[in-house]
């Protein structure tokens, strides 16, 4: 079959590979000048910087993990954010640590009980929205220390105004464990992201044209190729003739500092409302500060609305987009049958990357799809 991926993201690159090895013909486009989409990382002054934000590899599955081992070695780098309120730090995930540094409890038994009581505020009742969910997890104080201001400029929303389930998966921990993740699998690959996306795509087979957005020959794409795996966003593939699916954006800001440590951390979040950015990311924290002795590399990060031309970062998965959504995927089933949409904008879903990875195998092998 001669295969369309559109987009060399990791989604993407994925199912290029497979596919060559099955013994398809892969073209794969990429609208960008680099591979890689969202998890590229590109050397700077020896410092290997994640230019779309901060990306930790971490997953419960031993196949995915051995999956991308192929592609690159891993160091064992556990993420470990912290957050800074007004100059005084706290750690996170939200553990014993937090509620000694918040309260001066020191033991598992006294932080429930100072939870228990804060809670009280909400008389038993369900919550309702996110202010609630986080008052019921974790008590008034902490969420107006650690989450109330942080979540309304991610989001650009009150938390009293989103919904519940946002962080209903919100780590809690009544021990002293600052790992933010939960998984058995996590790491960072030494060299960077972008060598295992380099290594998806050398497979025989593949070619890679970048520079090239599909929208430019749509038509001449879809009559060329037996299949389009499209990876962009689906709204903008029929021309947002349903409606425009909403997103939030980022701006990145980095700097090269003369140095050698400016924060001690890989990740510190800004909690209060007054800083405009979310966090700061120090990059050489991800490969434990050896790649350059004198200087570093900070990124500060600053959520935005999503306009047209901007880059789509995190759908926004509320009810009425989700409807939308549901309609674009009917519209795809009616009128777009050589065309599979995938990874996190075809999919309108927020994947982390080993989720992406298994979505990519669990349709490339699909008869149904590829025949
Ligand atoms: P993408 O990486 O977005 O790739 C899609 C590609 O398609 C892009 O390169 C785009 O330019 C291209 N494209 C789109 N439209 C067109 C077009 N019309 N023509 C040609 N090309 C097109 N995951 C984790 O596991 N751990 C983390 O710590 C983590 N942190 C993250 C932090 C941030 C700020 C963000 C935004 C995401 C994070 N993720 C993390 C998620 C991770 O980035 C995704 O899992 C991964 O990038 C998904 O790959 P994808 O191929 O689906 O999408």
């Amino acid at each position: 079959m001669k295969i369309l991926v559109v987009g060399a993201g990791l989604f993407g690159a994925v199912v290029a590979r497979e596919r060559a090895l099955a013994g398809d013909s892969v073209t794969v486009i990429e609208k960008r000048p680099h591979i890689a989409g969202n998890i590229y990382t590109e050397p700077v002054a020896g410092i290997q910087v994640h230019r779309y934000g901060a990306h930790i590899f971490h997953t419960k599955s031993q196949r995915i993990w051995n999956y991308v081992q192929q592609f690159a070695e891993f160091n064992r780098y556990t993420n470990e954010p912290i957050a800074n309120y007004h100059g005084k730090i706290y750690n996170l995930p939200f553990n014993m640590n937090t509620f000694y540094e918040m309260w001066g409890v020191t033991t598992p038994a006294q932080a429930q009980a100072k939870i228990a009581e804060q809670r009280q505020i909400l008389a038993g009742k369900t919550p309702r929205n996110l202010e609630e969910q986080a008052i019921s997890l974790v008590g008034t104080d902490i969420y107006q220390t650690l989450i109330k201001d942080y979540t309304a400029k991610q989001w650009g929303r009150a938390p009293k105004e989103l919904p519940a389930f946002i962080i209903r998966r919100l780590p809690v921990r009544f021990t002293y464990d600052n790992n933010y993740f939960d998984d058995p699998y996590q790491g960072i690959p030494i060299g960077g992201y972008t060598q295992i996306v380099e290594g998806m795509l050398a497979q025989p087979g593949i070619t890679v044209a970048l520079n090239t957005d599909f929208f430019e020959k749509k038509a001449q794409y879809l009559h060329d190729f037996d299949r389009v795996v499209f990876t962009g966003m689906i709204d903008q593939f029929f021309d947002y003739s349903l409606g425009t699916l909403a997103y939030r954006s980022l701006r990145f800001e980095t700097e090269l500092v003369d140095i050698p440590n400016y924060q001690g951390n890989a990740v510190v979040n800004y909690t209060d409302a007054q800083t405009p950015f979310t966090r700061i990311i120090e990059h050489k924290h991800f490969e434990f500060g050896t790649s350059n002795r004198h200087q570093t590399i900070i990124t500060k990060e600053y959520p935005m609305t999503w306009e047209k031309g901007l880059e789509p970062y995190y759908p926004v998965n509320d009810q009425q987009n989700d409807a939308l959504f549901q309609q674009y995927r009917h519209l795809a089933t009616q009128t777009a049958a050589t065309v599979i949409f995938g990874g996190r904008l075809g999919a309108y879903r927020y994947y982390n990357m080993d989720q992406a990875i298994a979505a990519a195998l669990q349709i490339v092998y699909n008869k149904d799809l590829f025949h």
